[in-house]
C-alpha cells in the first residue's frame, strides 16, 4: 500500500496519474460505481470509482453509507462533471462496516434539533464538519494573534475557592458524601472536611487570576472553559463554554476597545483566508434557509458579506447614556413594542434593546461604554462622575453581547470601599487586593465568549450547534 494521503491535499492539486491510499467514510454510493468518500480533512468528497465486475461480491456488498474504508488506486482526470479528479480503485478494504439501514445519518436533510440528539455522530455531516473546522481555525487564530503581540498564555484555575465575582451561579465541586455530609455545630455542611478543606466551585471567569498575571507579564490572555449554572435556556447561553480573557497592564479603556476590535477583526479575517470552502458551504446553507422565510424577514447580507462588512467598518462607540437616549426615543419604545420599556437612566439593557441598537439603529457592531456602576461588577474603574464605571460591552448583530470588559479599579481604597458596599468578602480576596497594594498600575481587560464568536462566523443560530458537546440545563449527554 502506498502512503495515506488526505483528501484535501488530493483535491487541492491538479496532478493526476499517481498512486495513493485514502482512508475515510462512505458518504454515498451511487450507481454501484461511485463512492463519495470523506475523510474529514475537507467538506469535499473524493469520488472513488469501483468496478463491480472486478470485485468479490461479498466485499462489494459491504460498501455502504457510513462504512470506513481504505482505498488504494490511481488518481486520474475525472470524466464526470463536478470534480476534476477521481480515484480509480485497485484495492479496496473495509475497515469498519456500517449498517446503512440503522445508521442515524441519512442522505436527505435532517434537522439541527435531531442532530443535537446524535451529537456523537453529527461531525460526519457537511454542516458540522464545516462548523468545527472553522471553530478549530478560530481557536488557532486566537493564539496566533496574542502570540504575535507578545502576550503570555496564562492557565488560570478551573477549580476555584472564590465565588466572589458574581458573574453567574456556580457549580459546586465536592467529594463529600452527598447522602451523609459532615455537619458543623450549626448544622451546616462542614466543608472543612471536603477535599480542599473548603468549599470550591468551577470557575465562572479567569479574570481575577488573569489580573495577577498582567501585573507581572504586562500582557496575558487566558483561553479555557468556564462554567455557569445559570438556568437560562437561550440560544446564546451554555453551562460550559470557552472564554478568551486578555488582561493588559498600562491599558486604559480606549486601548482596551482598540485591542478588542483589532482582535475580533483579526480572527474573522483569518477564518476568511483559511476556511473559505467551509464558509462558502455555510453561506449557501444559510441562503437556502432564508429562502423559506418571507421576504421581509430575510437578512440583507449573505454570510461572507456580513463578515467582510465587519472587517471593513469601524465599530460604533457610544456611552450607555447615549444609548439610553436613543432607545428612549426609538419607535419600538414609543409604540410599546419592547417587552421591557426603556424609561430611566440606570436600568440594565435587555437583549431586545441591544439588538435594536445593533441591528436597526446603527446596523453594525457597537461598543457601549461607561455603564452605571450599579449594574456592573465591583472591580470596574469608577469614573469621576461618581455614577458610572469604565465598562465596555461589544454588541454584535444576531448575537447580542459578544465581549464584556472594562478598565479595572487600580486604587486600593476605592476598590475596598466598593467591595464593602457590595458585601464582597475583602479578607478572602486578599490576594487580588495585593496587586493594588504592591505596585498597582492602570490595567484593563475583557472576556470574549468563544462560542458566540463561532456563532457569528459560521452564521449558525443556536449556540448548541457550535460546541461539540453542549452542556445546558437538563442536558449533559455524551
Ligand atoms: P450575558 O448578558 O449575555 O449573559 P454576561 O454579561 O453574563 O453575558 P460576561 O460575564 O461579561 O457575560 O462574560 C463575558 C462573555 O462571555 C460574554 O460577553 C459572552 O460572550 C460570554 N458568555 C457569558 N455567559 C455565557 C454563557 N452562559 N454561554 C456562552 N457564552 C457566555
Ligand atoms: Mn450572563
Amino acid at each position: 500500500m502506498s502512503q495515506r494521503v488526505k483528501i484535501k491535499q488530493i483535491l487541492l492539486s491538479d496532478r493526476t496519474n499517481y498512486e495513493v491510499t485514502v482512508k475515510g467514510w462512505v458518504r454515498t454510493f451511487r450507481n454501484n460505481q461511485f463512492i463519495a468518500l470523506n475523510d474529514g480533512s475537507t467538506n469535499n468528497n473524493l469520488q472513488v470509482v469501483v468496478n463491480e465486475a472486478d470485485m468479490d461480491p461479498a466485499l462489494f456488498r459491504r460498501i455502504t453509507r457510513g462504512a470506513a474504508i481504505a482505498v488504494t488506486g490511481e488518481i486520474i482526470p475525472s470524466l464526470g462533471k463536478g470534480q476534476k479528479v477521481e480515484l480509480k480503485t485497485a484495492v479496496l478494504e473495509i475497515l469498519g462496516d456500517c449498517d446503512a439501514e440503522v445508521y442515524p445519518i441519512q442522505p436527505q436533510k435532517q434537522s439541527l434539533e435531531f442532530m443535537r440528539e446524535i451529537a456523537h455522530l453529527r461531525f460526519r455531516t457537511n454542516t458540522f464538519g464545516a462548523v468545527f473546522r472553522i471553530r478549530h481555525s478560530l481557536a488557532f487564530a486566537v493564539h496566533q494573534f496574542f502570540n504575535e503581540k507578545g502576550f503570555v498564555y496564562l492557565h488560570t484555575p478551573i477549580i476555584t475557592a472564590s465565588d466572589a465575582e458574581g458573574a453567574g451561579e456556580m457549580f459546586r465541586v465536592t467529594t463529600l458524601d452527598m447522602k451523609k455530609p459532615p455537619l458543623n455545630e450549626k448544622g451546616e455542611i462542614d466543608y472543612k472536611e471536603d477535599f480542599f478543606g473548603r468549599a470550591t466551585n468551577l470557575t465562572v471567569s479567569g479574570q481575577l487570576e488573569g489580573e495577577l498575571g498582567a501585573m507581572a507579564f504586562g500582557d496575558i490572555y487566558t483561553f479555557g472553559p468556564t462554567f455557569r449554572a445559570e438556568n437560562s435556556n437561550t440560544a446564546r447561553h451554555l453551562a460550559e463554554f470557552w472564554m478568551i480573557e486578555p488582561e493588559m497592564a498600562f491599558y486604559e479603556l480606549k486601548d482596551n476597545m482598540d485591542l478588542a476590535e483589532e482582535f475580533i477583526k483579526y480572527v474573522i479575517r483569518y477564518s476568511l483566508e483559511h476556511n473559505r470552502e467551509d464558509l462558502d458551504f455555510l453561506a449557501q446553507r444559510l441562503l437556502d434557509e432564508e429562502k423559506q422565510k418571507p421576504q421581509a424577514d430575510r437578512s440583507p447580507m449573505g454570510l461572507i458579506e456580513k463578515l467582510e462588512f465587519v472587517l471593513n467598518n469601524e465599530f460604533m462607540r457610544i456611552t450607555y447614556t447615549e444609548a439610553i437616549d436613543i432607545l428612549k426615543n426609538s419607535k419600538p419604545n414609543k409604540n410599546k413594542k419592547f417587552q421591557f420599556p426603556v424609561e430611566e437612566w440606570g436600568t440594565d439593557l435587555q437583549s431586545e434593546h441591544e439588538r435594536y441598537l445593533v441591528e436597526k439603529h446603527f446596523q453594525k457592531p457597537v461598543i457601549l461604554t461607561d455603564y452605571p456602576a450599579a449594574i456592573k461588577s465591583f472591580y470596574m474603574k469608577q469614573n469621576e462622575d461618581g455614577k458610572t464605571v469604565r465598562a465596555m460591552d461589544i454588541l454584535f448583530p444576531g448575537i447580542g453581547e459578544i465581549v464584556g470588559g472594562s478598565q479595572r479599579e487600580e486604587n486600593y481604597d476605592k476598590l475596598v470601599k466598593r467591595m464593602e458596599e457590595l458585601q464582597i468578602p475583602v479578607e478572602e480576596l486578599y490576594w487580588y487586593l495585593d496587586t493594588r497594594r504592591f505596585g498597582t498600575a492602570p490595567h484593563a481587560g475583557f472576556g470574549l465568549g468563544f462560542e458566540r464568536l463561532v456563532l457569528f462566523v459560521t452564521g449558525m443560530t443556536n449556540i448548541r450547534d457550535v460546541i461539540p458537546f453542549p452542556r445546558t440545563p437538563k442536558s449533559a449527554e455524551f
